[in-house]
């Protein structure tokens, strides 16, 4: 989710078609209809978790779902705005802004996935075009993983 600062300090290009201002418009959305279906399937399973959860030392950075127990965070990225490789198309207009507003996201991604994973953290990424029963099934294995773990130290 593109929530830093560059994204106020650098000046938007009007959007140049109905598309991209409709994909601009969902910037910064919370609960969004992928995320709000992974969420009620993992609470239909029993699992409790925290939405919205911020990232220590970079309270900006908001992890869509925690589980603080198993110290799990998880993250549904959009597919435009997170350049996914099979719905990740350019626009045609504009193409350097969004291409680096997109590369920027990338990198914000990978460097939030290191800054949590330091912190003993575990990421789990999710592209919103997942189908929502596979990736809360993926995000429980990964969240039973890490409890049976921590019993076991
Ligand atoms: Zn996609």
């Amino acid at each position: 989710m593109p929530d830093d600062r560059d994204l106020n300090r650098t000046k938007s290009p009007r959007p140049s078609s109905e598309s991209a201002s409709r994909r601009m418009s969902r910037t910064g959305q919370r609960d969004t209809a992928a995320e709000m279906k992974i969420r009620r399937r993992l609470h239909g399973m029993g699992f409790r978790y925290r939405v919205d959860q911020p990232v220590i030392d970079h309270p900006r950075r908001r992890a869509d779902i925690a589980f603080t127990r198993a110290r799990v965070a998880v993250f549904v990225d959009g597919c435009f705005w997170h350049g996914c490789p099979d719905h990740g198309t350019w626009p045609k207009s504009n193409v350097e802004f969004w291409r680096d507003k997109i590369e920027t996201n990338r990198r914000r991604d990978l460097d939030t996935n290191r800054c949590l994973e330091v912190l003993g953290w575990k990421v789990v990424r999710i592209w919103e075009h997942e189908d929502p029963d596979v990736a809360a099934e993926r995000i429980a294995a990964v969240v039973r993983a890490r409890l049976h773990e921590s019993k076991r130290g």
